[in-house]
C-alpha cells in the first residue's frame, strides 16, 4: 500500500483534478491525501480575518466569490448533469456552513472551522469525479482519523487504530481519499497541522500504517540541487538520506514541509517526491540510505538575524551559554546556527518578534551586536568529518563572498554559511558552479 499526497496546485483546477484522477485511477487500495485547491486556504483565512475585524459584509462577499469559483470548477469537471448536481449539493452545503460560521463571534476555534472547509471540498470533488469514472473510491474523514494531543503532537496510537478501522469498514474500495492538514484536537474540536500540513498528514498515515512508500506529488520534478529561482540549470537530486532532506526542507527547499520527514523517518518508510506535470520523471527518493562522498544540494534560508554576545566573563567561565540559551527559551525564540569563541558567541534566529527584549537581557551578559538581513546558505551531503576536502570545496567556492558565520560538525550532513542578503544569488551560483 502507498500513500499519495497531492498539493493545492495539483488539484487547483478542473483540468488538474482530472489529471490527478488519471494518475490515481489504478491505485489499488492506496490512500490519497489531498490539499485544498490552491488559493482556497488563503481565501478562507481572509474570510476568517474579516469575521475577526467584524467586517461581515466583506466576509460574505469573499464567501460568494469563492463559491463562484467552485461552481465554475464543478461545471467544468463533471461530464453528466447528475454528477454536477451531486457535487453542487455537497459544495452548497459546505458554503451554507461557511456562511453560518461567518455569522458567529470570532475565536481561534472558529478560524479553524472555517479553514478546514478547503480540504473537505477538494476531497469530495475528487471522490465524485472518480465515481463518475467508475472507480469505487471511499472517503476517509480526516476529522475521524487524525488527532493531535494537548501539545499539538499527533496522537499516533489513535491515528493508527482509527485509520485501520476506517479502512476495514470499506473493504471493497478501489482506493481511499482523505483530507490533508485537518484534524481534531484533544478536546474533539476541529484543528489543523499548521500551514502546509498536508505533507505531514501523508507522512503520518504512511508511517503509522507501515506503507511501502509515501509519495508527495507537486509540480516540480523532485528536490533540486539548488534553488531554481536564482540559479540556472539546477537538476533534480534522485536520492537523499532522510537527514539530508530534513536539512534542505528546513533551510529553504520549499518543496517539502520540514516536519513531514519526521514520522516517515522514524518508521523507516521511504518518501518519494514526484511531479504531476511529468509523472514519468524519476523524482527524488528519500530514505535511510546515504550516498557516500557526495555533495547533494544547496539551499538558502532568508530573513536571518545574527546576534553576537561578547563578554570578558565568558573567558574560562562555565554556565555562560546556559544563561544565553535561557533568554532565548524565555522568549520562545529558536536558534538556528551557533558559533563560539573563547570570548564570544554568535547565533542566528529567524523570528524577530521578541528581539528587543532578548537584546535587553543579553546586554546584561556582554556587548551585543546585531546584523539583520542575513541569509543562511546550507550545503548538504555526506559531510562526515573524516571525509576530506568537502568542506574545503564549499569554502573555496565562497572565496569572494564575505562570510559572517560558518557552522560545521553539528551533523554529518551539512555545512552552513551565514552571509549578507545581497550576496545570496552570487553565493548560490558559485556553489553550484564549484560543487556540481
Ligand atoms: N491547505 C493547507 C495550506 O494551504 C495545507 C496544505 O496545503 O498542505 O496550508
Ligand atoms: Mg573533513
Amino acid at each position: 500500500m502507498k500513500v499519495k499526497k497531492f498539493g493545492g496546485t495539483s488539484v487547483g483546477s478542473a483540468e488538474r483534478i482530472r489529471n490527478v484522477g488519471k494518475l490515481i485511477s489504478d491505485c489499488k487500495k492506496d490512500i490519497v491525501v489531498l490539499s485544498a485547491m490552491s488559493g482556497t486556504t488563503n481565501s478562507l483565512l481572509e474570510i476568517s480575518d474579516s469575521v475577526e475585524k467584524g467586517d461581515r459584509e466583506n466576509a460574505s462577499q469573499l464567501i460568494e466569490a469563492l463559491h463562484g469559483k467552485y461552481r465554475a470548477t464543478i461545471e467544468e469537471l463533471y461530464a453528466s448533469d447528475d454528477y454536477k448536481a451531486q457535487a453542487n449539493e455537497i459544495i452548497n452545503g459546505i458554503f451554507a456552513e461557511l456562511k453560518a460560521l461567518a455569522e458567529k463571534d470570532f475565536s481561534v476555534g472558529l478560524e479553524k472551522e472555517i479553514v478546514s472547509k478547503g480540504e473537505l471540498m477538494s476531497t469530495n470533488m475528487m471522490n465524485l469525479h472518480l465515481h463518475e469514472l467508475g472507480i469505487n473510491s471511499v472517503l476517509l474523514p480526516a476529522l475521524d482519523i487524525i488527532k493531535i494531543d494537548m501539545h499539538g503532537e499527533p496522537d499516533e496510537a489513535f491515528i493508527r487504530t482509527a485509520t485501520r478501522k476506517a479502512l476495514d469498514a470499506a473493504p471493497d474500495a478501489d482506493l481511499y481519499i482523505t483530507q490533508g492538514f485537518i484534524c481534531r484536537n484533544e478536546k474533539g474540536e476541529t484543528d489543523n497541522l499548521q500551514r502546509g500540513g498536508s505533507d505531514y498528514t501523508a507522512s503520518l498515515i504512511g508511517a503509522l500504517l507501515g506503507a511501502d512508500e509515501i509519495e508527495i506529488w507537486t509540480d516540480i520534478d523532485g528536490m533540486h540541487n539548488n534553488d531554481p529561482r536564482f540559479v540556472e540549470g539546477t537538476t533534480p537530486v534522485h536520492n537523499l538520506h532522510f537527514e539530508e532532506a530534513a536539512e534542505l526542507a528546513y533551510f529553504g527547499a520549499k518543496i517539502l514541509h520540514p516536519t513531514c520527514i519526521l514520522p516517515a523517518r522514524q518508521h523507516n518508510v521511504p518518501v518519494r517526491l514526484l511531479n504531476t506535470m511529468d509523472p514519468s520523471a524519476e523524482g527524488t527518493l528519500i530514505e535511510n540510505k546515504l550516498d557516500r562522498n557526495s555533495i547533494k544540494a544547496v539551499a538558502a534560508k532568508d530573513n536571518i538575524t545574527a546576534i553576537k554576545i561578547k563578554s570578558g566573563r565568558m573567558l574560562l567561565a562555565y554556565g555562560f551559554l546556559k544563561k544565553v540559551f535561557e533568554i532565548f527559551e524565555k522568549y520562545e525564540t529558536s536558534i538556528d546556527m551557533i558559533t563560539t569563541s573563547e570570548v564570544g558567541v554568535s547565533l542566528t534566529i529567524d523570528n524577530e518578534k521578541n528581539l528587543a527584549r532578548i537584546e535587553a537581557e543579553l546586554s546584561q551578559l556582554g556587548t551585543v551586536t546585531i546584523d539583520r538581513d542575513m541569509v543562511i546558505i546550507c550545503v548538504v551531503g555526506d559531510l562526515e568529518w573524516t571525509n576530506k576536502g568537502f568542506e574545503a570545496a564549499a569554502l573555496e567556492a565562497l572565496r569572494n563572498v564575505p562570510v559572517r558565520m560558518i557552522s560545521y560538525g553539528g551533523s554529518n550532513y551539512n555545512i552552513s554559511f551565514l552571509i549578507r542578503k545581497e550576496d545570496k544569488t552570487k553565493a548560490l551560483r558559485l556553489l553550484s558552479y564549484h560543487l556540481f
